[in-house]
């Protein structure tokens, strides 16, 4: 006699024991483990409601987090690593495209140098708003730029006296800033990109910032690696060893601990070669509270 529906699940409640032993079920863990990252999603979704740009600007980008007369303070470490990345010859084309830009412009600093276009991107329109702000060039921008880009220049060997230039040059090559989502797997609208794909991404402290867990973060990198040309490059800044930071005064994000290893095997299931990774261990004093990463990783890869 054929089973009802009802019957047969009663007929695996005495076994669930059982069942969960058995190494089949693959698609199925597979499965749950996207409906775990779908609400994980969402719940992140829902933190980052409260992100202040300014805040935000105010806890990572000024001293001593940003203090170019530090060997060792962050920022500049970034723009160094950034710098090298897109002057060794082998970044540049016509489309950059950075993902998740948040508030803050340092990281198209030295790339818009060699492509002839840069879009930034956020999944926040008071982050795209900051942004438009500065490139609108009225003042009433939540932080002054001004020091970044003259460590840049002096970086090019150009004297921090070009800053107006690279200013200038920022506002001419970025096109547009638009929505993104990491976690959808076209992350932008269909028409913010040319078919062939950007010859270049960028992206700093976003994956690791918006992804609930592991798999999510894997699964961002691929996501974002379907908007790049296969030969095209993805520089990626991360911090390492995070489990949470503010996006404002009591506005906590939690984020996913990522280690070294982690990010180059993600970055090897994706279809990326590494071609380096560099590390930055945040000093003592540089511990603020307003996260509790261990480090910073930069990783420079190419897409199969
Ligand atoms: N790139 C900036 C900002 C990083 S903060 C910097 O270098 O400082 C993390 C950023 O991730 C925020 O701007 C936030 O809006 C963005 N973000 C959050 N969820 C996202 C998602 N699902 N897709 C893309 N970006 C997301």
């Amino acid at each position: 006699m054929r089973k009802t529906l009802p019957e047969v699940y009663k007929a695996f409640d005495g076994v669930s024991v059982h069942l969960k032993a058995e190494p089949l079920n693959t698609s199925v863990s597979a499965r749950m483990e996207e409906k775990g990252t779908e609400k994980g999603v969402a719940a992140m979704s829902a933190c980052y409601q409260g992100f202040d740009p300014a805040a935000y600007l105010q806890y990572n980008y000024t001293p001593p987090r940003a203090d170019f007369e530090r060997k060792d303070s962050i920022v500049p470490w970034k723009l160094a690593c950034l710098h090298r990345a897109f002057t060794e010859g082998d970044v540049n084309g016509e489309l950059l495209v950075d993902i998740g830009s948040g508030p803050t412009l340092y990281q198209v600093m030295s790339g818009c140098e060699v492509f002839n276009k840069v879009l930034l991107t956020d999944f926040l329109e008071v982050n795209r708003q900051e942004l438009r702000g500065w490139l609108r060039d009225e003042g009433g921008s939540s932080l002054d730029w001004t020091p970044f880009l003259q460590h840049v220049c002096k970086l090019e060997g150009r004297g921090a006296s070009a800053w107006t230039e690279k200013a200038a040059k920022l506002r001419q090559v970025i096109t547009d800033v638009v929505p993104v989502d990491v976690h959808r797997p076209q992350p932008l609208a269909l028409d913010d990109l040319p078919s062939a794909g950007a010859d270049c991404l960028v992206s700093c402290f976003c994956l690791e910032s918006a992804s609930p867990d592991l798999a999510a973060f894997n699964r961002a990198l691929g996501h974002i690696g379907s908007l790049l040309r296969p030969g095209g490059h993805l520089l990626l800044i991360g911090t390492l060893g995070m489990n949470y930071y503010f996006g404002g005064p009591g506005v906590k994000i939690p984020a996913v601990p990522v280690n070294e290893a982690q990010v180059c095997a993600g970055l090897k299931e994706n279809g990326y070669t590494l071609i380096r990774l560099e590390v930055y261990t945040t000093p003592q004093d540089m511990k603020l509270g307003s996260d509790d990463g261990s480090g910073v990783f930069f990783a420079k890869a190419r897409k199969e």
